[in-house]
């Protein structure tokens, strides 16, 4: 099959459309063909290199994957070939304490599709039957694969670790990410008061087309001056945010009393600072969170099919231009989900 892989670590040169083995899958696997796989910053981190991850190399990256059953192993039975189907995207042993309690990325043996096994940027790819969801309602594959990752982890912030009510004040950091246009949709579902963050005044309009109630250009103005203004100086219930270091600052200035901070990664860097008399004072929590359960994703799924959640879409590239789609990705000048064919 063709593939795009990377023999070392580097910048987006290292990326090589070429000929890769087909997958082989056993008894309890599911063969893929792909139509669609999404991108996201986990895969440049794993292109880059991440410490505590050995990935094997030659390495094929991609988590967010969408198309066809190809092959069924002899003990699969849910699905058949020619079925429309996406993965979901966290491996874990499904018999484990973490496994039976729903909280799959606490299993000790969780991986994801493009870190510890081989992801989506190729042809094919092979999966546990346990990881096979038929795609809702009549999205399409690429509708389908800009899904998995993004609502997983943002249903995972919201609901699972700040424990969201309706009606509830969220800051959402990045409405232009995948994550960030999740995160406002699910607040909108649940009749919460948006206030999403952009870093381009083109994105405004934008985010307020997904349900932000207020949206600030956080390259041009204050961030917790604006939620101070929106809040009437109250702050916020909840702050959702994935970028770290660079917003850390504001994002706690803009905690109500009993506020709740939610994170998910620190693209801007990892490093913070924090006044504690300001957390316990305010009775504030951090909350770290990392990926999701499969069954946060079935229940982000019901609303997916029936189109009252939408993953927004930016652009797609053929597979063999994977580098010009992750440098776009890079560059920040997106909206959405970026997606590769192959
Ligand atoms: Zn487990």
């Amino acid at each position: 099959m063709k593939a795009v892989r990377f023999h070392e670590h580097g910048g987006p040169e290292v990326l090589k459309y070429e000929d890769a083995p087909d997958p082989k899958i056993q008894a309890n696997e599911v063969l893929v063909r792909v139509k669609a796989c999404a991108l996201n910053h986990l895969d440049i981190w794993l292109r880059v290199g991440v410490r505590r991850w050995q990935l094997s190399m030659p390495h094929i990256v991609g988590a967010d994957i969408a198309g066809e059953v190809a092959e069924v192993g002899s003990l699969v039975t849910r699905v058949k070939p020619g079925d429309r189907i996406l993965l979901s995207p966290g491996i874990s042993c499904g018999q484990c304490e973490a496994c039976f309690k729903g909280l799959d990325s606490a299993c000790r043996s969780y991986t994801l599709f493009g870190v510890m096994v081989d992801g989506g940027y190729a042809e094919y790819v092979k999966s546990p039957e346990m990881n096979v969801f038929p795609i809702p309602g009549d999205l399409s594959f690429d509708e389908a694969a800009a899904v998995p990752l993004v609502f997983i982890t943002a249903w995972h912030m919201l609901f699972t670790r700040a424990g969201l009510r309706p009606g509830e004040e969220v800051l959402v950091i990045g409405a232009g990410s995948g994550v960030g246009m999740a995160a406002i949709q699910i607040c909108k579902l649940v009749g919460a008061r948006v206030i999403a963050t952009v870093g381009a005044d083109w994105k405004l309009e934008k985010a307020r087309e997904l349900g932000a109630d207020e949206v600030i250009n956080h390259n041009r103005q204050s961030i917790a001056e604006e939620v101070k203004r929106f809040t009437n100086k109250r702050g916020v219930d909840v702050v959702f945010e994935h970028v770290g270091a660079a917003v850390w600052e504001d994002c706690f200035e803009s905690l109500a009393t009993y506020g709740r901070l939610v994170t998910c990664g620190t693209t801007s860097g990892p490093e913070v600072k924090l006044n504690m008399q300001l957390l316990y004072g305010r009775q504030r929590s951090i909350l770290g969170s990392f990926m999701g359960g499969k069954f946060e994703l079935t229940e982000a799924l019901k609303f997916i099919g029936q189109r009252r959640l939408k993953a927004v879409i930016d652009s797609a590239f053929p597979l063999k231009d994977a580098r010009a789609a992750q440098e776009k990705m890079e560059s920040r000048n997106f909206f959405g989900k970026i997606l590769l064919h192959p």
